[in-house]
């Protein structure tokens, strides 16, 4: 399976980090070896002074899918969880500084933690879900996924014109703003709605 991410999708953090909305998706991809799941603590690692959460809705892709039109797109998802785009920020200003891949920054081990998935039908409106993070019970990200530049569909759309769906494939679909680093002994819990679907505690 792969993870496909998607950046700059959300106008509030697109001005944050300074950058023009995009005209179309922008992605990356992390590999499988990037998933940390139930729940499991996320260790600091060394070579990153600057580990940002940006909490993102996932997608779970539920069939096969080459060039799939707009239209038919709502019926390659069926769950939708809360994922964190865990990123080392040092290194990808670096990276970014010099025209480099952001791999590095935001493809390392762990740096994809997932929570438990809902089925689509949990959702009376697709384009009107809640969701935010608390960092040590605080709020610090909370957004809307009618908020998204690029809805679920256009992204499904988009992705599948360069790069073939399959089944169990992860489409993270942007942060809005509040991102900001985490230190040893943070609490991280994702909700969507008023569920908390995801803890991580970072060591
Ligand atoms: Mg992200």
């Amino acid at each position: 399976m792969k993870i496909i991410c998607i950046g700059r999708n959300y106008v509030d953090h697109i001005k944050e980090s300074n950058h023009a909305i995009p005209a179309s998706p922008v992605f990356f991809l992390k590999p499988d070896t990037s998933l940390l799941i139930r729940n499991r603590p996320f260790y600091l690692p060394s070579f990153s002074r600057e580990i940002h959460h940006e909490i993102e809705l996932v997608m779970k892709i539920c069939k096969v899918g080459k060039n799939i039109q707009k239209k038919f797109a709502a019926t390659y998802f069926n769950e939708i969880g809360i994922g964190i785009d865990l990123t080392a920020r040092d290194l990808q200003e670096t990276a970014k500084n010099k025209g480099l891949p952001w791999t590095i920054a935001k493809g390392f081990d762990q740096s994809a933690p997932i929570g438990k998935f809902l089925p689509i039908s949990t959702f009376s409106d697709l384009m009107d879900i809640n969701f935010h993070l608390e960092l040590n019970e605080k709020t610090v990200q909370h957004g809307n996924s009618g908020m998204m530049v690029f809805p679920f569909d256009e992204i499904i759309s988009y992705i599948s014109q360069y790069m073939t769906l399959r089944t169990g494939d992860l489409i993270f679909t942007g942060t809005p703003s509040g991102v900001g680093p985490i230190t040893k002994g943070d609490k991280l819990e994702a909700y969507i709605g008023e569920e908390k679907l995801l803890t991580c505690q970072v060591k």
